[in-house]
This record gives structure tokens, sequence and C-alpha cells, in this order.
């Protein structure tokens, strides 16, 4: 039977126990003692079923608590908000690269494909464990995780949700997002730091005993809707999946020439995902990894160093602005084990780095590429697309894809990962086009943006511009706990 057991040692629990949960007690990510493994046929009959019914049979091989039938029903609720026909639908390029767009969602991010889901599996999984506490969601954002999650489990039953953002460090229309979020149960508050400043913060709360007990006495249980929960990362194996099995269908791959894919990467749970879908037998060749300014995973991944002593950077893909990428643990668990996982995380946090050897840099190398793209490369990208496409892509993807263009072997059939629509950073993507609009108001880059381009704006863009604000409570990083303890006491009931 499949299980799941901590990157870091602690032992097995099942699928149900590990979404619950979030983080492991040992501080670890959770991780299958083996994976499934789907044979090509399989791959390809998924692509004359639903959406829905593909992302049912991909979670329930990684997920042995719940059911095939259960889990579509799930998939059904949670992408019936998309607004396009297909959650995950397929652009191809002028030079031949496919566009994956996980876009469509009421957030406009990739976030959505996991966080609609996630409330779902966690509910599902409490009454599986026989959890009957309240489940109290901390999550630090870098901006999209932030609103996906507030979307997601916004008056959830038997939930609440609390989201840490770095004051001053998310985009306009991101803080906008959050702060104007509905439901009863939702919390929003700003952090003086950075990105890391909160993922550090919230990885801290999760491991203080008092604070446990604090929200233990108030009926409550701390789980995690950040990208390391396992409930997070199983519904984004499954768009891989269900990618490989259209461009099986148009005849683009076979078996013998696999499909490389360029996924544009902050905390490495996207790329992470797709690198489970290549070994449960999707037909994916070669990983590229690609960062923006802050490319601590490129220098990684192509010296074996992780070196986060290095300068935070503001760029226009603020999503990716990360140094410390927490599902890299989950690679690193499967090239030295649980001991050097335990090593190479105590010398990160000590002395903020640590080095494989040369055997262990050889396997990632087997299978995976990087490169980055900083800012002026980033618009010039956006730019040339449009000139040459027609295509209008947000700065992440436009950072994917110039490192594609970089990496890419022409004769192979490639992948673009697209996680966020140009609407949500429209001021960006304006400037880039040389588009003229108001430098200080989303709104009116997205009315220029439409002008300019004949797209039309997405309805959870639209209806975001009469919000009324709903949280402001700002804290510094020392006082987290404390500041997410005042804010359940007044819990809108
Ligand atoms: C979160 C996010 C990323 C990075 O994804 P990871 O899974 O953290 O690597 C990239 N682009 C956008 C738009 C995002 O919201």
């Amino acid at each position: 039977m499949m299980q799941y057991v901590s990157t870091r040692g602690a032992g097995a629990v099942t699928s149900a126990q590990a979404i619950v949960r979030g983080i492991a007690p040992d501080g670890g990510l959770y991780v299958p003692t083996m994976l499934p493994r789907f044979s090509m046929d399989e791959v390809r009959a998924l692509a004359s079923l639903s959406y829905p019914e593909r992302a049912g049979r991909v979670l329930a091989a990684m997920l042995p608590d719940f059911s095939c039938e259960e889990l579509t029903e799930m998939a059904v609720e949670a992408y019936a908000r998309f607004e396009t026909e297909s959650p995950a639908p397929l652009r191809t390029l002028k030079n031949g690269v496919r566009v994956l767009e996980l876009f469509h969602g009421p957030t406009l991010a990739f976030k959505d494909m996991a966080l609609q889901m996630l409330p779902r599996l966690m509910r599902g999984a409490a009454v599986k464990t026989g959890e009957t506490r309240e489940i109290a969601i901390l999550t630090a954002t870098s901006g999209d995780t932030g609103k996906a999650a507030l979307e997601g489990f916004a008056d959830a039953p038997g939930t609440s949700v609390t989201v840490f953002y770095p004051l001053g460090g998310v985009s306009l229309i991101q803080e906008r997002q959050m702060v104007t979020s509905r439901g009863k149960n939702t919390h929003v508050i700003a952090v003086r730091g950075n990105f890391d400043d909160a993922q550090t913060g919230v990885k801290r709360l999760f491991a203080d005993e008092r604070f446990n007990r604090a929200m233990h006495e108030n009926g409550r249980v701390l789980s995690s809707a950040n990208s390391i929960n396992l409930g997070r990362l199983v519904p984004q194996v499954a768009y891989y999946f269900s990618a490989c099995a259209d461009l099986l269908g148009q005849g683009l791959i076979d078996g013998q020439h696999p499909l490389d894919v360029c996924v544009p990467t902050g905390n490495f749970g996207n790329i992470l995902a797709c690198w489970y879908a290549k070994r449960m037998g999707a037909p994916i060749g070669r990983l590229i990894c690609a960062s923006n300014a802050n490319d601590v995973l490129t220098q990684f991944l192509s010296t074996g160093v992780y070196d986060r002593r290095r300068t935070f950077k503001k760029t226009i893909s603020p999503s990716m602005d990360i140094l410390i990428s927490s599902n890299l643990e989950r690679l690193l668990y499967e090239i030295g084990g649980a001991e050097k996982v335990r090593a190479w995380m105590r010398s990160l946090s000590e002395e903020g780095v640590f080095a494989l050897d040369d055997r262990e840099r050889a396997l990632i190398s087997e299978n995976f590429l990087c490169g980055s793209c900083d800012d002026p490369g980033t618009r010039a990208e956006i730019a040339s697309v449009w000139r040459e496409d027609g295509y209008v892509m947000d700065p992440h993807t436009a950072v994917a894809s110039h490192v594609l263009r970089t990496l890419r072997e022409s004769s192979k059939p490639a992948l673009l990962v697209s996680t966020a629509s140009p609407f949500k950073f429209g001021l960006d993507v304006c400037a880039a086009l040389s588009i003229a609009c108001d430098p200080e108001d989303a709104f009116d880059a997205a009315d220029k943006l439409c002008a300019a381009t004949g797209l039309a704006v997405p309805q959870a863009f639209a209806a975001l511009r009469d919000l009324p604000v709903r949280h402001q409570r700002v804290c510094d990083k020392e006082d987290m706990g404390q500041a997410v303890l005042l804010d359940l006491k007044e819990d809108k009931k």
C-alpha cells in the first residue's frame, strides 16, 4: 500500500493524514513511499475523458484513501468556476511550442488548479481520519497562493484560513485581491519583511509548541495550504498528464519523442509535479527550470551548490521572488534520502548554503535543465512574443518563454507552462508592450490592454474593481503568532 513518509525521516502516514497535517511533525515534507505507474495506453486513454475525469484517475492513483469517483466529483466542483471549458487548455505558437494555460480560475493564476481542490481534499481527509477540530490553515504567500487559498477556503465548512503576505512585496492587484476577500473564516495579515521572512515565520509557528497548544485550546488544529501540502501537489500532477494525453492524441509526442517542459519556478512545486508525472509514466523528456533574477535555483541545478546568501531582488515576476524553494526538499530526498536531507537543511538554515557531491549532481542534470531571465529580458520577451505570435504573456510566463527559447532543441516537442493571466500583471505587460496607461492604475492598464490586443478582461478581474477592503492587519515578523490569535479571536462569526 502506498503511504507517505517525511523527507526528514518521520514514519509513514496515509495519504489522508498527510493532507490534514500539511507538514510532517519533524518539519519535513511528505513524499510517497512509491509512485504509481501509468502505461502509455493508460495515458493515451485519458484523452477521451473530461478534465475532471482525468484528474480523478491521476489523483486516485496517488491518494489511495480516496476513490476515483469521489475525486472526480471534487474536480467537477473545483473546476466549475473556471472561465474556459477545460481548466487547462493548450495553445500553439508559430514556432510549434505548445502553451499550457493554467490561469483561467477565479484568481487568474495557476495556484487555483490546486487550491480549488485542496479544501475539498482536506474536508474529505478530515472525515477519513476522524478529525473533528476546525482546520486552521496558515499560509505565507508571495502573491498568488494567498488569494487562491482565500478563494478556495472561503466559507468552507470546518476550516479557517490565515494568509501572510510581505508588506509592499506583492503587486497592487494581488494585494487588492487579498484584502477584499470575502468569507467569515478568512484572515489576511501583512508582514513587515519579505516573502522568505513570512514563509520562515509560518514554518516556525508550525513547530512552536506554545502556539500549537493555544490553537488546540481554541478547538483548532493547524494545517498548511502552502505548496508543501500534498493536497497541493497532486492536483498539479494531473495537468501534466492531461497535456500529455492531448499531445499524444495530436501525434505531437509519443514514447520515443517525449515532451520537454519549461516551468516558471519559485517554490519548486509546479516543476516537482511535472517530475512526479514523468516518473509516473507521462512521456516527459527534460524539465527546464526557469528563474527570474532571483536565480538561486539556476545556480543550484547547474553547480550543485545551494547558496541563499545573496540579495533578495524584487522583480516584475513577484511570485518567483524566492530564495528558499521549499519543494526542492522533495527532490533532494530522492537524491540523498532522509539523513542527507536533514544535514543539508541544517546547513542551509545555519550557514545559508549546502552542496551536493558529483554523483548527486549528475542525478539532477540527467533530468533538469535551467536558466534565468532578468526584468529587461522579461519585458523584451513579452514584446517579441506579441510581435511574432500575437500572443500576450504575463511576466512569469515570459521568463520561462525566454529560457525555453535559449535552451530549446527545435527538433524536440516543447511545452511552455503559463502560470498567470496577463491581466493580473497588466501594468508591467503594458509597459513591456509600450501601451500607454496610468502607471498607478491596474484597471486602466487592463482596459488599455484590451483595446490594444483585442483580449477580453476576465470576469474575475472586472469584479475586483468595486469590492470593499475587509482586511487591514499588519504585524512584525516576530509577532505573527500573536496576530493569528488576535485575528481568530475576532473571527467574524
Ligand atoms: C506560484 C507561481 C509561480 C511559481 O510556482 P512554484 O510552484 O512556486 O514554483 C510561477 N508563476 C506564478 C504566476 C505563480 O503564481
